[in-house]
């Protein structure tokens, strides 16, 4: 079998080398070979994906090769695509992403089409106060912000390298009066005294035992602050649960994604709570029950 290294033995076209890298990923188990090979080489070429369809027979340069046969690496060492072009695509929108934050997931669109709901239910003639905890790359708040400009959005990390990264996407997508800040969790915004309309949250729900056994892209490369949700994986969830309710308005909502089985406990933290009167599980488009929706109670 063919390794990186005998790459550069042959001269070498873009088509005969896409086909050639899908056999190599194939072989290592690389998750969708042909569409990995097609964006690690455009990436390396600065073209657009479709433009290598335009170039099929372009010989390819001996330095051009050098590239990438280095991203064909990190790739087979199980480095994310995303972190190897620092860029990923969530709400249709291109983010920047680097180690410092969690790569948007498709299942966390849920968490902006459910706030997007919440906010137009809410939305009389006022702007409301919208407030994002661990927003990690931004990709949530600057999805919102960009559906519905005219509301006010902060968005907190306890990271400030994840901050850096979130400005940057919020400057990206020309929303530069998201308040984005440095905090953990609510403890400095309870101090404040600012009330919202909805606070959201996708926050570190894996439980801390189970993080050395998920996938080697994830437990090798992402951030484990922005998984590791204690003991039983229930640790931050419970601490905004908790403290939310003295951060909104009555009848404000406290939306959160929650992790695959999480939703009887959670379900019990909050009875426990007793100050939301209204509680609902959504679930994401494979079924999961992914979002939990709180209302803090009006009266
Ligand atoms: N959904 C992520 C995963 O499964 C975890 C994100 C989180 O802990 N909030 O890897």
């Amino acid at each position: 079998m063919k390794t990186p290294q005998t790459i550069s033995d042959r001269s070498w076209t873009i088509l005969n080398l896409l086909k050639w890298t899908t056999t190599y990923f194939k072989t290592h188990a690389i998750d969708n070979p042909r569409s990995t090979a097609e964006v690690l080489l455009s990436h390396a070429l600065r073209l657009q994906r479709i433009d290598l369809y335009l170039q099929f027979d372009r010989p390819m340069h001996a330095d051009e090769l050098k590239i990438f046969k280095a991203l064909i690496k990190r790739r087979l060492a199980r480095e994310p695509v995303a972190y190897i072009t620092g860029t990923r695509e969530f709400w249709s929108l291109d983010f920047q992403v680097t180690r410092d934050v969690l790569i948007p997931r498709p299942e966390t669109e849920c968490l902006v089409e459910t706030s997007l709901e919440i906010m137009s239910d809410q939305a009389d003639a006022c702007a409301l106060n919208i407030l994002e905890l661990g927003t990690g790359s931004g990709a949530v708040t600057v999805a919102l912000a960009s559906q519905q400009s005219r509301h006010h959005y902060f968005a907190s990390d306890i990271s400030v390298k994840a901050l850096a990264v979130a400005r940057m996407n919020g400057i990206a997508h020309e929303q530069t009066a998201i308040h984005f800040f440095a905090a953990d969790w609510l403890s400095s915004v309870k101090k404040t005294g600012a009330r919202f309309n909805l606070i959201l949250s996708n926050p570190p729900y894996i439980p801390r035992p189970e993080i050395s056994g998920l996938q080697p892209e994830i437990h090798r490369y992402e951030p484990h602050q922005a998984l590791d949700g204690k003991t039983d994986g229930l640790g931050c969830l419970q601490e905004i649960i908790d403290t939310a309710p003295d951060c909104l308005v009555p009848g404000g909502f406290l939306l959160l994604e929650i992790g695959y089985g999480q939703k009887d406990q959670i379900a019990k933290i909050v009875g426990h709570k007793g100050c939301y009167d209204q509680i609902t599980f959504i679930k994401d488009y494979s079924g999961i029950h992914r979002n939990d929706r709180l209302r803090k109670a009006v009266g």
